[in-house]
């Protein structure tokens, strides 16, 4: 079958489409319903289905490949190595199963897991698939306000951590900022579980927190079967950034996710079972949801859990891991193959990659020095592929599982089957069909399987947020800019909200002002993302600080960049440090007292500002100009 079919039968045909890739998973029960929408936006796959994901991620598997390499842990951190069997797998899994349950936790409480890259956050995510708890990961890189209002959304009655994570050698403590995130939370967690690595000490709260390790040996062997949900139940919820200073809990299903995973492992990813993947992500971003943990253990494959730089101990330990581990499939991010390009190229020849068929990458553009420096140095296919945390899933790419198409520099490739694609005008709403226009890239419903369900305890803002945006049309909005080419390939142009894009994680700009607006000398300002070579984007901030004395000289002005990047590192995380704190008397706005964000990030990356008729004072872009040497 030519992908062009395939593709015009999901649309087209999607009730039998999808019930055929339905056959991809275990069910317990077998959906007696295969699409319900009768309630748009909200679709539902799969309604009255039973199943579980970590039965179809582990127990499935114990049949034909109990002893078969499942979880393979690698620490450059902490030199801990160790491959775990699906049948070990299977084993780890129902002690946390059982830790949880001891703790209280039921079908429906939420879990919220804040670790570093260790084999007990996979087991801690599938124990909770196991007994219907809702997981919500939180990035191990954010810290303690950002955890807060998580926290304080999710309400998560257990929280899993661990002492400490390392990064580049450096030990990162964990429990300092777990506790002052609970701390500024209004909801507290009835228990906390810690994993003890040893790193750095920890205090503990009496009667609130325990020790993994001990509560796991207490059911050392403890039989904990899977509980079969509905697939429209909630698996997990992952919180992303938008335009304002609140997170989204984006919302899955369990039958739809574990449908959309095992359907694209075959047709994108082409994962054979009995294969390895390898996902250089992490687990508290979507990717890590998808392609570390659920969809190579539903596909029958080890996957590689790596914690550790790309370049340490030196730039070829990521294609050491393919040689030993036999690699047939490997996820990665532009920026990470961009930061290995500025090393010695002889790293890619040194090992046997004979079992790698392809390099995924995704998060950010791929511009296409990079993707041919890689592809080059690799002789594999390089697959772009572009999705969001909200799709859990590749929207655009291309299938060579189903029929091998060309990728094209620049483009991430086609729409993926179930997605019905479209480019609309930005204010008018208007379809555009011709080849080479400028849009906004949307959805039509109904979403496909994997896709969220909603925004976790609020539906209203799941619509008025994404389906709302399109002048006189219900289509979801992706926010990003794109082209189309004459073959149907897209090309994505950035996003057309203030979400910034750093090394492939999303950060929203309001959140970052926000954290700086807390600094004492701040009275107001700006953060734009700004083009940078390395890392696609980095944040810029423009502050007017309160009193003018405080950045008298360039050793106050110094001082005061430096705390304000301390501010946000203790509260979102070093990922939202801005790379430069700039300082102005005022900001540009409009004369009703809009930020011109987008005229200041013009300025800062030496583009023309564009229309500046509503400008109430232009000097206040001239001395960006001048902060920035430009003037
Ligand atoms: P996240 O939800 O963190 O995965 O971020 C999603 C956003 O990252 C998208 O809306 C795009 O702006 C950007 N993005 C993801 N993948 C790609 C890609 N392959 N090419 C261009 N932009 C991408």
């Amino acid at each position: 079958m030519t992908y062009d079919m395939f593709y015009r039968r999901s649309i087209d045909e999607p009730e039998a489409f999808w019930s055929e890739q339905a056959g991809l998973i275990d069910w317990h029960e077998a959906p007696p319903q295969i699409l319900d929408n009768s309630h748009p936006p909200f679709t539902r796959w799969f309604a009255g289905g039973k199943t579980n994901l970590c039965h179809n991620a582990v127990d499935r598997h114990l049949a034909d490949r109990a002893d078969q390499p499942a979880l393979i842990y690698v620490s450059t951190e902490t030199g801990d190595e160790r491959t775990y069997s699906f049948r070990e797998l299977h084993g780890e899994v129902q002690r946390a199963a059982a830790a949880l349950l001891a703790l209280g936790v039921r079908k429906g409480d939420r879990v919220l897991i804040y670790m570093p890259m260790i084999a007990e956050a996979a087991f801690a995510m599938l124990a909770c698939a196991r007994i219907g708890a809702i997981h919500s990961v939180v990035f191990g890189g954010f810290a303690s306000v950002s955890l807060a209002s998580r926290i304080e959304d999710a309400t998560p009655k257990v929280i899993v951590s661990a002492d400490a994570g390392s990064r580049g050698g450096k030990v990162v403590a964990y429990k300092p900022l777990l506790d002052e995130g609970i701390r500024l939370s209004s909801h507290k967690p009835q228990a906390v579980l810690l994993v003890d690595r040893g790193l750095v000490p920890m205090e503990r709260t009496a009667g609130r927190d325990h020790d993994w390790a001990a509560l796991c040996a207490q059911h050392a062997s403890a039989g904990v079967a899977c509980e079969w949900l509905d697939a429209t139940d909630i698996s997990y919820t992952i919180y992303t950034s938008g335009t304002t200073g609140r997170p989204k809990g984006v919302q899955r299903d369990v039958g739809g996710y574990a449908v959309a995973l095992a359907a694209s492992m075959k047709h994108i990813f082409m994962g054979e079972p009995g294969g390895t993947f390898f996902s250089t992500s992490d687990i508290g971003w979507v990717v890590g949801h998808s392609y570390i943990v659920y969809g190579p253990l539903i596909a029958g494959m080890a996957t590689i859990m790596y914690e550790g730089l790309p370049i340490r101990p030196d730039a070829g330990i990521w294609w050491s891991l393919v040689e030993k581990y036999k690699v047939t499939g490997m996820f990665s991010a532009p920026t990470a193959v961009r930061v290995l390009k500025k090393q010695d190229p002889a790293f890619l020849g040194k090992y046997d990659l004979s079992s790698l068929k392809a390099l995924f990458l995704a998060g950010e553009p791929l511009d296409e020095p990079t993707a041919r420096w890689i592809s080059e140095g690799l002789g594999v296919p390089i697959i772009d592929n572009y999705w969001q945390t909200e799709s859990g899933w590749p929207i655009l790419t291309v299938a060579n599982g189903v029929e091998r198409k060309d990728s094209r520099f620049g483009s991430p490739g086609v729409p993926m089957y179930g997605f019905d694609v479209r480019l609309v005008h930005e204010s008018t709403g208007e379809e555009l069909t011709a080849p080479g226009q400028k849009g906004v890239v949307v959805i039509q419903g109904p979403t496909p399987p994997g896709f969220m369900q909603t925004v976790w305890g609020d539906d209203a803002r799941y619509v008025r947020t994404y389906w709302e945006t399109v002048p006189g049309k219900m289509v979801y909005s992706t926010f990003d800019w794109g082209i189309r080419d004459a073959d149907g390939y897209y090309f994505i142009l950035g996003r057309t909200d203030d979400v910034i894009n750093v090394a492939g994680h999303r950060l929203g700009t309001r959140e970052i002002e926000e954290s700086i607006s807390s600094h004492p000398s701040v009275a107001e300002v700006a953060v734009v993302g700004v083009a940078d070579a390395l890392k696609g984007q980095v944040a810029m901030a423009f502050v007017v600080p309160r009193d003018a004395t405080a950045i008298a000289d360039a050793a106050a002005r110094l001082k005061l960049e430096g705390n304000i990047m301390k501010v946000v590192d203790g509260q979102l995380g070093a990922v939202a440090r801005p790379a430069r704190v700039h300082f102005v008397t005022l900001l540009p706005k409009t004369r009703s007292g809009k930020l011109l964000r987008r005229a200041i990030q013009a300025v800062a990356e030496g583009r023309d500002a564009g229309d500046l008729t509503t400008i109430e004072d232009p000097t206040a872009l001239q001395q960006i100009r001048d902060q920035l040497g430009q003037g």
